[in-house]
């Protein structure tokens, strides 16, 4: 595993003692009371986590992909929504920093630094989750503006956040459909576009996610990432890329924080005359959480230490995505398990952590879609 620098090590150490401090003492409360953390999430703009992959050149803290994935999996440890809140943010970042034009990247990229934007992705729509080239919603050109017309829907951040990717057909005749496709940065403001929904969820609560209405919507034409249309398929999938890294560390994190309580809870809880950590079957749950726990960060780990080479990791993305948070679902339902009733009970945080756990395994790509990449790249592999 490769050791960060002194400054990287700084940074986790301060998301750490923020997280524990902070975040822990008030999650699980703030969550059952719906309350937005304003407060936390302006902590975490001060700490330059909304600019995690923003080139310092335009405001950022660029990080590597290593303490990048480890920042994600502290905060999730804390609080999954936490975590919510800068990750599509992140995705946006990104396409912005790969594609964007220099004009867009002077523009954007400061204010999402610094999280006076806060960002997200429009991509999915009722009828279009999984097979994105489905979409419906246009983007039509009329003189120095496109008209936007349709809807989104699960937009996470949509009521908070101020600025967008959007990605909608510039040519809906194109076939395949994605060569059709544009990715705008649209901007809340204008007319035309309102949320119209808040869709109330199983967990990742708290964190907003919308459904979004738009109605000849106005987006300036220089406001096209990159300039040139049709690009907008493959500039969003290669953002879903990194954002399987971030979503693979969100469910370590969930996982690593069901396992410190349920190890905490099985040395106090004593069942027919000691504690159930020394019952045989509670320690052969534990051997399996920690395993599957440490195998997550190795997968992960290596996943991004591929990214932070420059090679090509779409194989190892997809494996550490599909384990980590098939593990952070097991491993909180575990965890309950062995905190039995309490397990239960919203007195205890368990609860939230196998609510909040199935969002990792259908967000950032399904582990169905997950599977799908995993056997095409092998089967390229092994030819
Ligand atoms: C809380 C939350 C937040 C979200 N935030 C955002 C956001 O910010 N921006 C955004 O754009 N989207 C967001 N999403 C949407 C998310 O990306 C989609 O829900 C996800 O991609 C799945 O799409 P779907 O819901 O349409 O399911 P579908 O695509 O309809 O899939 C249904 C089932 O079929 C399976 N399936 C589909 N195709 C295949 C296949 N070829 N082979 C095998 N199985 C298949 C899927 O894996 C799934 O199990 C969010 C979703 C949630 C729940």
């Amino acid at each position: 595993m490769s050791q960060p620098s002194e400054e990287r090590r700084l940074i986790l150490r301060a998301v750490r003692q923020f997280v524990e401090r902070e975040v822990i003492p008030v999650a699980s409360a703030m969550e059952h009371r719906g309350e937005y953390p304003h407060a936390l999430a302006g902590e975490m703009a001060r700490m330059g986590l909304f600019g995690l992959n923003v080139p310092e050149q335009f405001g950022g803290s660029e990080v590597d992909y290593v303490t990048f994935a480890r920042i994600f999996t502290e905060l999730s440890r804390g609080w999954l929504g936490l975590a919510g809140i800068i990750g599509t943010h992140g995705v946006l970042c990104d396409v912005l920093v790969r594609f964007g034009t220099e004009d867009q990247k002077r523009r954007f990229l400061p204010g999402l630094a610094s999280g006076e934007r806060r960002g997200g992705i429009c991509l999915s729509e009722s009828n279009a989750g999984t097979d994105l080239q489905n979409i419906s919603t246009t983007a039509s050109r009329d003189g120095s503006t496109y008209r936007v017309n349709g809807s989104k829907m699960w937009i996470t951040n949509a009521r908070y956040g101020n600025t967008f990717l959007l990605l909608a057909k510039t040519d809906a005749s194109a076939k395949p459909a994605h060569r059709g496709m544009s990715a705008f940065v649209i901007e809340k403001g204008a007319p035309g576009l309102i949320v119209s929904r808040d869709i109330d969820k199983l967990g990742y609560k708290t964190v907003e996610t919308c459904e979004l209405h738009f109605e000849n919507f106005p987006v300036p034409a220089e406001n096209l990432i990159g300039g040139v249309e049709g690009q907008g398929f493959v500039q969003a999938m290669t953002g879903l890329e990194a954002e399987r890294l971030n979503v693979a560390a969100r469910g370590l994190g969930v996982a690593q924080a069901a396992f410190e309580e349920a190890i905490r809870y099985a040395r106090q809880r004593v069942t027919f005359g000691k504690p159930i950590a020394q019952h045989q079957l509670i320690q052969a749950k534990l051997a399996e959480m920690a395993t599957k726990i440490e195998a997550s960060r190795l997968l992960i780990e290596s996943a991004a230490e591929k990214k932070d080479r420059g090679e090509r990791c779409d194989l190892e993305a997809g494996m550490a995505k599909l384990f980590a948070t098939e593990t952070a679902a097991e491993v909180s339902f575990e965890a309950m398990r062995i905190l039995g009733g309490n397990g239960y009970s919203k007195d205890f945080p368990v609860e939230r952590y196998y609510r909040d756990a199935p969002l990792v395994v259908i967000g950032g790509g399904t582990n169905e879609l997950q599977k799908l990449i995993i056997a095409r790249r092998l089967l390229e592999k092994y030819q």
